[in-house]
Formats: structure tokens, C-alpha cells, sequence
């Protein structure tokens, strides 16, 4: 069983910090909300993945 989930450096928009997040490979595109583990706010994620791995992750702060 090939492991598809990749641990993926983002800028948290709200404070600016690098974090990590796990990523889903195995699902082509994606949009999920996870918590920023320095300042524990939402960071909304938008995941597209090929066939190769990661293709694109865009990070955007939270909606007003
Ligand atoms: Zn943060």
C-alpha cells in the first residue's frame, strides 16, 4: 500500500510563520480549513495534486 499523505511547508497568512501540513496526494483537488498550530487560526487550503505529487497549494487567511 503506497503511503500518499506528504507533510507540505506553508506561510500561515495571520502570522506569517512556516508550518507544516499534512497532504492528502491521493485526492486530485482539495479545499479544507486547518488550524495554524502558532496562532491557531484557520487557514483555508486549496490542494491540487497530479500524478507526480504535489502540483499546487495555495493558503488564504480567513473569510470575512
Ligand atoms: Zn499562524
Amino acid at each position: 500500500m503506497q503511503q500518499y499523505t506528504e507533510p507540505v511547508a506553508v506561510d500561515c497568512p495571520s502570522c506569517g510563520e512556516t508550518v507544516e501540513v499534512l497532504v492528502d496526494l491521493s485526492i486530485p483537488l482539495q479545499e479544507y480549513i486547518e488550524d495554524c498550530p502558532v496562532c491557531c487560526r484557520p487557514m483555508n487550503l486549496k490542494v491540487t495534486s497530479g500524478e507526480s505529487g504535489l502540483a499546487e497549494i495555495e493558503v488564504r487567511g480567513e473569510e470575512d
